[in-house]
């Protein structure tokens, strides 16, 4: 992708223009009311930035799974409510997306004022890249702006068809995850480590052969380990493992090995009788028939720790162990720690979106000590792994 043939909101003429913006307010509803407000909040740069310049700001978005249909539960008034409580100007709710009664609400709303349109997923088309669907959203603005980081990988009419009839550019948000997403892990400063976890082998395949491209070091934790140290052909006990990954696992370190990638696995292990929140810890460097490894141990922490210490830039994806439970958080923790000590040190820390930023949450650990924590799971994902992103590449060249 050619990230610097997309304009960025902040370099077209937007002064006094009626904006269409792609947001994700696919927030969590309770009792009809908005109960986490953070996507809403991660776009008030660009939000505030247009209502600044004059333009009436037409935001589109979609809750839930609809599937195409019509379904209360998954209206936006609510998310509307919160909009206009956190920018403190009129916001204008129209109850289609589409259709005359949307384009009545967009042309009656004056600039500086915000449209929220219901959700896009209420139509089929949506979901389908419809171009007639799109057309009709492009209605709504003379530019496009790409603010849905969370849909950048979807290929929907409102993140993709939508740019083929206006002019296109990204906002804010979108701009910081491209920068470190794209630009950091691209050209990264050197030692570039990847840290990779999570349970499933076969989700991290096509991540890790991506990153074999770019790394100098891989380290590999979590329940995906132990099919590479089984692999190696060490017994794992009653740990997760995916025999039929074993010959991919194999495939991964030897074009490790070709590559010259150094590559990092668990050296020690906290092992547990049984899968349970209440199981107690056991350290050790050998992992018994009767036992199951859900973390790493703390010789591991080290090894880990220390490299990281030593890299110019980290990317981290994926928990070491079972963070659920707190017996076997702390090797998680401790690839948190070391990551932000590095960036003390200077070093550039990208955390991947998904289940690391929930170890982060549940260690109550600042997400402002990274260099970037990506608000994307999927598309975060699908970046670093090098496809194409339909929401993005919508934009090349325009
Ligand atoms: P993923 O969705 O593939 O990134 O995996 C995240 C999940 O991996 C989390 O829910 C963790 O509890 C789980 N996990 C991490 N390490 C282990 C382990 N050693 N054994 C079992 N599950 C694990």
């Amino acid at each position: 992708m050619n990230f610097d043939s997309i304009k960025r909101v902040q370099d077209v003429d937007i002064k006094n223009k009626k904006v269409l913006v792609r947001v994700d307010y696919n927030v969590p509803l309770k009792d009809g009311k908005v109960d986490n407000n953070k996507r809403i909040v991660a776009t008030e740069k660009t939000v505030k930035y247009l209502l600044d310049n004059n333009c009436r700001v037409v935001l589109m978005a979609h809750l839930g799974r609809p599937k195409g249909k019509v379904m209360p539960e998954f209206s936006l008034a609510p998310v509307a409510q919160e909009v206009q409580r956190l920018f403190g100007v009129p916001v204008h709710f129209a109850k289609d997306c589409v259709g005359p009664q949307a384009d009545k609400v967009v042309e009656s709303a004056k600039n500086g004022e915000i449209v929220l349109l219901e959700n896009l997923r209420f139509h089929p088309e949506e979901e389908k890249n419809d171009a007639e669907f799109a057309k009709q959203l492009a209605k709504h603005g003379e530019i496009f702006v790409q603010e849905a980081f969370g849909t950048v990988h979807r290929a929907h009419a409102s993140t993709n068809a939508v740019a083929q009839y206006l002019p296109g550019c990204i906002g804010y948000l979108v701009q910081k995850e491209v920068e470190f997403l794209g630009k950091a892990l691209n050209n990264p400063a050197r030692p570039f480590a990847a840290v990779i976890g999570g349970a499933k082998v076969s989700d991290k395949i096509m991540l890790l052969n991506n990153l074999l491209d770019k790394v100098n070091v891989l380290i590999i934790g979590g329940g995906m380990a132990y099919t590479f140290l089984k692999a190696k052909g060490m017994e794992v006990g009653k740990s997760l493992l995916d025999e039929s990954k074993i010959e991919e696992a194999k495939q991964v370190m030897d074009k490790a090995q070709a590559k010259g990638v150094k590559m990092l696995m668990p050296v020690d292990f906290r092992l547990a009788k049984e899968f349970s929140e209440t199981a107690e810890a056991t350290d050790s460097d050998t992992i018994p028939a009767d036992m199951e490894a859900l973390d790493i141990g703390p010789k591991t922490e080290k090894l880990f720790a220390d490299e990281i210490l030593t890299c110019k830039t980290i990317f981290w994806n994926g928990p070491m162990g079972v963070f659920e439970f707190p017996n076997f958080a702390k090797g998680s923790y401790a690839i948190a720690n070391a990551m932000i000590e590095a960036t003390k040190n200077g070093a550039i820390s990208i955390i991947g979106g998904g289940d690391s930023v929930n170890v982060l949450k549940k260690g109550k650990i600042d997400q402002k000590a990274f260099s970037h924590v990506s608000t994307g799971g999927g598309a975060s994902m699908e970046f670093v792994e090098g496809k194409e992103l339909p929401g993005l590449t919508a934009l090349e060249n325009k």
